[in-house]
């Protein structure tokens, strides 16, 4: 079939999506950040790789992959795990991916420094912030660490992940753990790290910043 542009553009406006940098494509197009270091903190060779994972973050969370594995994953979790764990009572893995994206829209990805920035980064904690809600405005922030930013592709898509887990009302225990890496928004990030750097996936599976049950649980990875 060919489709002429000039209709393609009319059918995505008329669609009331903003195709852009920061959209997702396909039928993700019509999810978008709203903007990345708006506030002009950060060199354009900072920027560009937080602005070159927002996309993919959206159009990873919104295939079909995405929802498969991680019902699979909920599916194969230990029930006597699960029933302890206060964090996954409840959690439906069939609403969760739409949770997630309905969080990234119109979400800003903003960066904070500072000293206390500086020594989170120096020792591997806080590689990001849930970050805060203008009251006034309603806008949603998060905020990566500045001194944290020179990070490959799927690290990145796995904190925005994150951030819009807690967003989206998703929660994990505090005090880094086993078991917190094994909690929602742990697990969602690094379920979207691996389908956004596939390559990278068996080497980071095999670390403790993985969820042991990818691990454990057969056919998980
Ligand atoms: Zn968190």
């Amino acid at each position: 079939m060919v489709v002429s542009v000039g209709w393609l553009f009319g059918a995505v406006h008329l669609a009331g999506a903003q195709a852009g940098p920061l959209c997702g494509t396909g039928r993700n197009a019509d999810v978008c950040f709203a903007s990345v270091d708006r506030s002009g903190k950060l060199s354009p060779e900072q920027r560009a790789p937080l602005v070159a994972a927002a996309p993919v973050a959206i159009d990873v969370v919104g295939s079909r992959r995405f929802a498969k594995e991680l019902a699979a994953f909920h599916a194969a979790l230990p029930a006597a795990w699960v029933k302890r764990n206060r964090y996954w009572r409840g959690f439906d893995p069939d609403a969760a991916p739409g949770a997630i994206l309905a969080a990234f829209a119109g979400l800003h990805i903003d960066t904070r420094g500072g000293a206390r920035a500086r020594v989170a980064a120096r020792f591997g904690d806080n590689l990001a912030y849930e970050g805060s809600t203008d009251r006034r405005t309603g806008e949603r922030f998060i905020a990566l660490n500045r001194y944290r930013l020179d990070r490959p592709l799927g690290g990145l898509v796995a904190t925005y992940v994150h951030e819009a887990a807690h967003k989206a009302g998703y929660s994990h225990r505090a005090g880094q753990s086993p078991d917190q890496k094994c909690e929602p928004p742990y697990v969602m990030a690094q379920l979207a790290r691996k389908l956004a750097e596939p390559d990278s996936w068996p080497a980071f599976a095999a670390s403790r910043n993985a969820c042991r049950f990818w691990r454990e649980m057969p056919g998980a990875r």
